[in-house]
This record gives structure tokens, sequence and C-alpha cells, in this order.
């Protein structure tokens, strides 16, 4: 079975908006797949219930075979967010703030391999530093190097590259093919069909609610190409 399972998942907000209609679908463990559609699709929806964050109205995901609303502690322990927006305490020193969130998702103290996180994300320079004195760029990888901090399976990444420049976005795609290498599986969103296509082994698209597909991107972008 694959790392993550959903099945036949569905919300629906207070309020009455359905922002996912019986989703299904499998994740296999080191890929790297991106859910693509426009503003208001339901990627975010996804991941945050993925995540523990919102309670599905029905369906079950399992994160390695946890189910998430049963068995939520050993499944979150598998996972690491970088949320969509920076939030981080400014008069925080960078060491600090990924030691803080490691303790949050029950990480083990083990400062070889923060060493290797922080030095991978080029930060280890700036471990000291307080997150008020960082670039953008440096900030986005703060944020990824907390969600790493706990040695997680699975990497999820919202709208890592909204709102940034070119060359911003060129060097979280060089992350993410870095973190390939060390075999995490990440699953990203993205309403660009071009950041899909850079970074992903499978491109999920979704629309209002509903998963349309979910194809390796080469056959997907093997049928745009056919259509032009
Ligand atoms: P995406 O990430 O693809 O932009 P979202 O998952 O954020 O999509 O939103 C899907 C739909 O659910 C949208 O119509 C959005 O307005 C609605 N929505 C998202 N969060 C909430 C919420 N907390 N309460 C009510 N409606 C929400
Ligand atoms: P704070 O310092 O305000 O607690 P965090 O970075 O810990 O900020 O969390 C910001 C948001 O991202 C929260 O909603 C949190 O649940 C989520 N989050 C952060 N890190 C992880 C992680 N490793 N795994 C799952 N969710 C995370």
């Amino acid at each position: 079975a694959g790392i993550i399972q959903i099945d036949n998942l569905s919300k629906e907000y207070a309020g009455g908006t359905r922002a996912l209609s019986n989703v299904s679908m499998e994740i296999e463990e080191g890929e790297i797949i991106a859910l693509l559609g426009p503003n208001g699709a339901g990627k975010t929806t996804l991941i945050s219930i993925i995540c523990g964050l919102v309670v599905p109205t029905g369906g079950t995901v399992r994160v390695g075979g946890h189910d998430i609303r049963t068995d939520w502690r050993a499944a979150r322990r598998l996972i690491g967010l970088v949320p969509q927006e920076i939030a981080l305490e400014p008069f925080e020193k960078v060491i600090n703030s990924v030691r803080f969130t490691r303790g949050l998702y029950g990480g083990r103290p083990d400062d070889a391999y923060l060493e290797k996180v922080l030095r991978s994300l080029t930060l280890w320079d700036k471990r000291n530093a307080m997150t008020r004195e960082l670039s953008g760029g440096m900030k986005r990888r703060v944020l990824i190097a907390k969600a790493l901090s706990h040695r997680p399976k699975v990497l999820f990444l919202d709208e890592p590259t909204a709102g940034v420049d070119v060359a911003l976005r060129r060097e979280m795609w060089q992350v993410v093919e870095g973190l390939r290498k060390d075999g995490v599986t990440i699953i990203l969103t993205t309403h660009y069909l071009e950041e899909a296509e850079e970074m992903a082994d499978r491109i999920g698209v979704i629309n209002k609610g509903q998963l349309l597909l979910v194809k390796p991107k080469d056959e997907l972008m093997g049928e745009f190409g056919k259509k032009t």
C-alpha cells in the first residue's frame, strides 16, 4: 500500500461550501506529486485534512497505515507541512525555531540531523540569526527546515512559490530537487502548470472539489501536446 491512502474524502464547511467531493487517491513512498488547480479548487483543504488540521465530513485518510482520525499522533509524526503563509517569530533564532517545531511534532533531539538539514538548505551559517533578519527566500527555507525537523516521511508544500519572484521560484525548485534525493515523499499544491511540470513525477488535477485525474507527468504533458 502507498504511504498515503485517501478514500472517498469529502468536506463541507459550515455555511455549506462543498470544498471536496469523494476524492480518492494513493500516494507512493518517494514520489513527488503536484496537486494542480485554480484558487478555491480545494487543494489546501485536502492537504489540511491529511495533516490533521481540518476534520473531513466523510471518507478516510491513512498515513503510513495510520488512520488520521483514530491514530492521529502516529500519523502526524510522519508528516511535515510547509504552510503557505510565512509565520515566524521575528525575534527567535533560526535554530530555536526549528527545534521548537521538532518538539511539537514529537521529534527526538538529534542535532547532527538538524545540522544536516540546515546545511542542505544553506541555513547553517544563519542558525543564530533572528528570523526577522532573513531574506524572503531564507524565511521560506526556514519553514522547510521546521517541517523537516522531526524527520517526516512526507513533506507537504502548500503553494511554495505563490507570490515569489522568478529567482526565488527557481530556488524553491532546486530545494525540492534536493529533497528528492533524500527519498522524502513530497506533495505540493500549485496553480501553475509549469511548476507542476517542473517539480512533480505525477500530477493530480483538482477543480471544484473534485479530483479530475491523476497521471504521471509525462503522460499528462503528452496529452496537452496532442491537443495543441
Ligand atoms: P485552494 O487551496 O485550491 O485555493 P481551498 O481548499 O482553500 O482551495 O478552498 C476550497 C473552497 O472551500 C473554497 O470555496 C473556499 O472558499 C472554501 N473554504 C476554504 N476554507 C474554508 C473555511 N475555513 N470555511 C469556509 N469555507 C472555506
Ligand atoms: P508556530 O510557531 O506558530 O507554532 P509552526 O511553524 O509550528 O508555527 O506551525 C505553523 C502551522 O503549520 C501550524 O498550523 C502547524 O500545525 C503547521 N505545522 C508546522 N510544522 C508542521 C509539521 N512539521 N507537521 C505538520 N504541521 C505543521
